[in-house]
Formats: structure tokens, C-alpha cells, sequence
């Protein structure tokens, strides 16, 4: 029987992708096990083509069907994913179940907002692992969320010490209703628990976050509890090759000199109303800068010509390129000519832009990126923050200013220098004998040594 490890994502292209990299940089390591990729499929969903992620056969991909939840349920849109998983978990026990026919299950990774999965493998005895898509810093920030909500009700202070984390303003912190902070609650509870917690990230990207999880201070008694051990195997991030360029951005970007362009664009989700479009072009124009954007609005009947100003595509014909929906971002920012980035935030993304080396204009739209955006700021130094209003609105002068500052001012050369030796940094950690090269080892060694009673058998 072969040795295997199962790893199961939660939804969503940025956390999928990111899994489906992890299972492929496993196998460049240990061609001897072989891996098995879980992807959650909820009701009326067509299943994502796992034909286009260019793996072999050392990897198999199964759907979990999430079934239709009980009728009468009523979910709050918060909390829908961490119920769909459990909804999904008999089908879970199942894959499982057949798995284990042909293969030996090692461990299984669990995408970190699948805790609730966790029961299922508690009651097999397989080892559980965590895999933190995200980084370290906010790592930091979840780990703690208990202590964080116990202190926002009892402290006045406007700002709140995280152990790893830049000292922020509470207004910083990503709002959670009360449920979804309940959730947070559990997942810090079952990753403390587990046998290890895999991170995308790399020890001279998110040195400080990295050393306190080590350290485990997110625990009440660090130093008489036994934290779950911490890997940190980044930069994980898609291959830029694998996608087409449907829209010509590659070959539009071979026409325009180094570094000149700064691309835009806002991950899986993020999607900007009517006004807010138009301010951007405004701003863009505005900027003087080459610009390559992504556009996706919150309707996608909308035309180009219906979102953006009269006459917008004409007036930039030779400076912009803008293309809807979605454009091959990892291989964009792996070429030459672009020499800028305004970002969502989104993890995935941040790691595209600091391995090819582009500075970065911070707009944090969902999920953790206000945390991300702290410490591109703040500790990592390689990005310049966009002042937003109340309601999250930017403005055309805010947006054209500080394009225009990374792309043509001494501040922004700075930010260069900073992020092309970080991507130095990024390539000496996975190479031979760097820092997630040791960990990802460290990892398989201990894959390798497991040796648990598995009360998975053919027959159960
Ligand atoms: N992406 C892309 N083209 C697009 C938008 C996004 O290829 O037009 C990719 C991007 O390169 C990244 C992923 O989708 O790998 C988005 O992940 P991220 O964590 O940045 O954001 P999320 O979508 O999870 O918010």
C-alpha cells in the first residue's frame, strides 16, 4: 500500500489553488507518497475542472458533495461555510473510507476553515495537520482571537498588543458578527490541538509572527503547554505558466518597457460598484501611469463602455489595457514590464508580487487583508496603504496619488529595492538548506515516522 496524504480545501479558487500547490510541492519532496485532494462541492455548484491544474498522477482529486442543508435551517452567511463543511462530513467519512482501500492515510491537512471536519478524523485516529493559507501575521491574530475578544470588552485602550503582531488600533481589526468570532473561537481551539500547522509563508517574510508561533504565545502558559508544531514551507504560489492569456495581456505587456505598468487587480471576489469603477479610472488617468486593471463589477451583464467613463478606453488606448473578470495574474506579475501592483490583499496574491519582486498599493477589501495590509505596511515595508473612507470608498486623487508615488518617487524606489530582496529571500528559503527547504523536511520526516492505528478498514 502506498503511503498518502489527503489534503482537503475549503472553497474558493485563491484557497484551492493554494492546496493544490502545497500537494504538488509534497511530491517534488517525497516522490513516495502520493496525494490525495479533497475539494468541498456544494449543491447546484459545477465541480471546478481539476484538468487545468497540471498535476500527475501522484495526484487524485475527489468532490466532497456538500448535500443540501436540513430545510428550515436558517444560516447566516457568516458562518454558511463552516456548516457546509460539516454538512459534508458523512460523504467526507466515506472518500475516506475508499481511500483507505488502496493507500495508507499518513496524515490528512486540513484547510484551516474546515475545523470542523476534524471531528471525522479525530474518530478514524488519523494525525490531523492545519494548513494556514494565509500568513503568519494574521495566524497570530486568530490563534489569540479568544484573549482579543475578552480583552475588547474589558480594556479601554484604543489599541491591542498581539503576540507576533504589530501593535494595531482596534478599529484595525477585521469586525466579525458575534457568530462568526464564536468561529474563530473553535478554529484557534482545534489548531491548538492538532499535530502540526503547515503556513504559507517564510521566516525572513513574517520573521516576529513566525517566531511567536514557534514560541507558541498565543497559549495562555506557552512554557507548560505543548503548542502544535509550526512549519513554514512558503512561498507557495501557482506556477505562472499553466493559464491562457484569453485577453492578449501578455502580449500587450511585451510591447511596454520594463517595469512601466502597474497592474490592478482584486483576487477571486472583489468586485467594485459603478461610482467606485469610474473613480478608479478617474485616478488612473489622473496617475499618468501605464496601468493594466481587472475589472469585475457587481453585475457581469455590465459592459466595459457602461462602467467606465465616456471616452476612458479611448483617451488611455496607448498607456492601459483593461480586461473583465479575470486575467492570468501570476504570470502577469512575472513579467518584466510590470513595475506595480494594487492589491486586494488577498495572501495568494501578496506571495505572487513579493516572488517576482512588484511593490504593492495596499486595498484590503474581505477576510483577513486589513491584517495583511498592517504588515505590508508596517513590518514588511514593501507596500504603500491607500487612505479609504468611512465605508470603504477611494478616492480618484488618493487612488492617482499614490499609484504615482510607487511608480515615480523616491519613497516608491525604495519600496522597490525593498521587495526585490525579499524576492531574493523568497528563493533562498525554498532552495537547498533555506528555511521552508528545512521545515517542509521536517514535515515529510515526521509524515514518514507516523505510524498510528488507523480505525479505517475496508470494512468499516
Ligand atoms: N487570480 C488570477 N486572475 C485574476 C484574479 C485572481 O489569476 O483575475 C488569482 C491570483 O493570481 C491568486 C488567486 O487568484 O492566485 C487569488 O487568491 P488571493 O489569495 O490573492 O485572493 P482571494 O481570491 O482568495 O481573495
Amino acid at each position: 500500500m502506498k503511503d498518502t496524504i489527503v489534503l482537503y480545501s475549503s472553497f474558493g479558487r485563491g484557497h484551492i489553488f493554494s492546496v493544490v500547490e502545497l500537494g504538488k510541492l509534497i511530491i517534488t519532496h517525497n516522490p513516495s507518497f502520493s496525494i490525495e485532494i479533497l475539494i468541498p462541492t456544494p449543491p447546484n455548484t459545477t465541480a471546478i475542472d481539476t484538468t487545468t491544474f497540471g498535476c500527475d498522477s501522484s495526484i487524485t482529486f475527489h468532490h466532497i458533495p456538500i448535500p443540501q442543508p436540513p430545510s428550515g435551517t436558517t444560516l447566516s452567511p457568516a458562518t454558511l461555510i463552516f456548516h457546509l463543511i460539516r454538512y459534508g462530513n458523512h460523504n467526507l467519512h466515506q472518500v475516506l473510507q475508499s481511500i483507505s482501500k488502496t493507500s495508507k492515510i499518513k496524515a490528512i491537512v486540513l484547510d484551516f476553515l474546515n475545523h470542523t471536519a476534524n471531528d471525522v478524523i479525530i474518530n478514524l485516529g488519523i494525525p490531523t495537520f492545519f494548513y494556514y493559507t494565509s500568513g503568519a501575521s494574521p495566524l497570530c491574530v486568530l490563534l489569540y482571537y479568544k484573549t482579543i475578544m475578552q480583552i475588547n470588552k474589558n480594556d479601554q485602550c484604543n489599541y491591542i498588543e498581539i503576540p507576533g503582531f504589530p501593535r494595531i488600533s482596534k478599529e484595525e481589526l477585521p469586525s466579525a458578527p458575534e457568530e462568526l468570532e464564536n468561529n474563530f473561537c473553535d478554529i484557534s481551539a482545534t489548531m491548538s490541538d492538532c499535530e502540526g500547522i503547515i503556513i504559507n509563508t517564510f521566516n525572513a517574510c513574517e520573521g516576529r509572527a513566525v517566531k511567536a508561533l514557534q514560541k507558541g504565545l498565543w497559549l495562555c502558559f506557552p512554557e507548560e503547554s505543548n503548542p502544535a508544531p509550526i512549519f513554514c514551507i512558503g512561498p507557495v504560489t501557482s506556477v505562472p505558466g499553466v493559464e491562457k492569456d484569453e485577453n492578449g495581456c501578455l502580449s500587450w505587456l511585451d510591447s511596454q518597457p520594463s517595469q512601466s505598468v502597474v497592474l490592478l487587480s482584486f483576487g477571486s471576489l472583489g468586485r467594485f460598484s459603478k461610482t467606485q469603477l469610474k473613480e478608479i479610472a478617474i485616478g488612473l488617468e489622473k496617475s499618468e501611469q501605464r496601468f493594466l486593471w481587472v475589472v469585475r463589477s457587481e453585475s457581469d451583464e455590465d459592459t466595459l463602455e457602461d462602467l467606465l467613463p465616456e471616452g476612458f478606453l479611448d483617451r488611455t488606448k496607448d498607456k492601459g489595457m483593461v480586461v473583465r473578470n479575470w486575467a492570468p495574474q501570476a504570470k502577469i506579475l512575472s513579467h518584466d514590464s510590470v513595475g506595480g501592483f494594487v492589491t486586494h490583499c488577498g495572501w495568494n496574491s501578496v506571495l505572487e508580487a513579493v516572488c517576482e519582486g512588484v511593490p504593492m498599493v495596499t486595498w484590503p477589501l474581505y477576510a483577513e487583508q486589513t491584517l495583511n495590509r498592517v504588515v505590508l505596511v508596517q513590518e514588511m515595508k514593501v507596500a504603500l496603504a491607500l487612505k479609504e473612507s468611512e465605508n470603504g470608498f477611494v478616492s480618484a486623487t488618493e487612488l492617482g496619488d499614490r499609484v504615482k508615488e510607487l511608480m515615480d518617487s523616491e519613497i516608491g524606489k525604495e519600496i522597490r529595492e525593498r521587495v526585490m530582496k525579499m524576492k531574493v529571500s523568497s528563493v533562498e528559503a525554498r532552495s537547498e538548506g533555506g528555511s521552508s527547504y528545512v521545515d517542509l523536511n521536517r514535515l515529510i520526516q515526521l509524515w514518514k515516522e507516523k505510524d498510528h492505528l488507523s480505525l479505517l478498514s475496508p470494512n468499516t
